[in-house]
């Protein structure tokens, strides 16, 4: 498995500025991302976005940065990650409420393939508080998305939320 290459998972129901970030940030940090859309979120529920939505909007949200693959999954993270040939699990981290979730999985991944680390990048200021959620709730209001998602998203998720506007 590859030294260079890392993985990104998430739902990205939709892609916000706070995800390309530590896509960057990782992206500075090693060759190779595969950025991993799993078709159903970790806390169960459906999603506003289907899972091809979801992959369109992160593609063209990375369209300016190489070495950045995105592609869906739906099996266990660490089998994906060994498909892939990634020996890293890259997560953004925001506040300590994260934390508990973030810890749980990673040591659950641990249990599953002891040679697949997971490491954390925490969030910029900015971004702390930024969720795919409250990015929906704004756009549902009618309140202003801009800069909290890129401009593709911004205009897909006022489309799907807030028809007419
Ligand atoms: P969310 O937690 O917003 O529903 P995902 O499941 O798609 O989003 O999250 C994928 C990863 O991105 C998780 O590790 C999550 O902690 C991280 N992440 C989400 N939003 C941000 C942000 N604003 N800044 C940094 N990391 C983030």
């Amino acid at each position: 498995m590859s030294e260079t290459r890392a993985i990104i998972p998430g739902t990205f129901d939709p892609v916000t500025s706070g995800h390309v970030d530590i896509i960057e940030r990782t992206r500075s940090l090693y060759d190779e991302i595969v950025v991993a859309v799993a078709l159903s979120p970790e806390k169960g529920g459906g999603t506003t976005f289907t899972l091809d939505e979801r992959v369109r909007l992160l593609e063209r949200a990375t369209e300016k940065l190489s070495g950045v693959e995105i592609r869906p999954f739906d099996t266990l993270l660490v089998d994906f990650a060994r498909e892939v040939g990634a020996r890293v699990i890259v997560k953004g981290l925001r506040a300590v409420s994260d934390f508990e979730r973030e810890f749980q999985m990673a040591q659950l991944n641990h249990g599953l393939e002891d040679d697949i680390e997971t490491m954390f990048i925490m969030a910029i200021p900015d971004y702390a508080y930024l969720s795919s959620s409250a990015v929906k709730e704004i756009a549902r209001h009618g309140g202003p998305v801009e800069g909290l998602v890129p401009e593709a998203v911004r205009t897909a998720v006022v489309e799907r939320l807030h028809p007419g506007r």
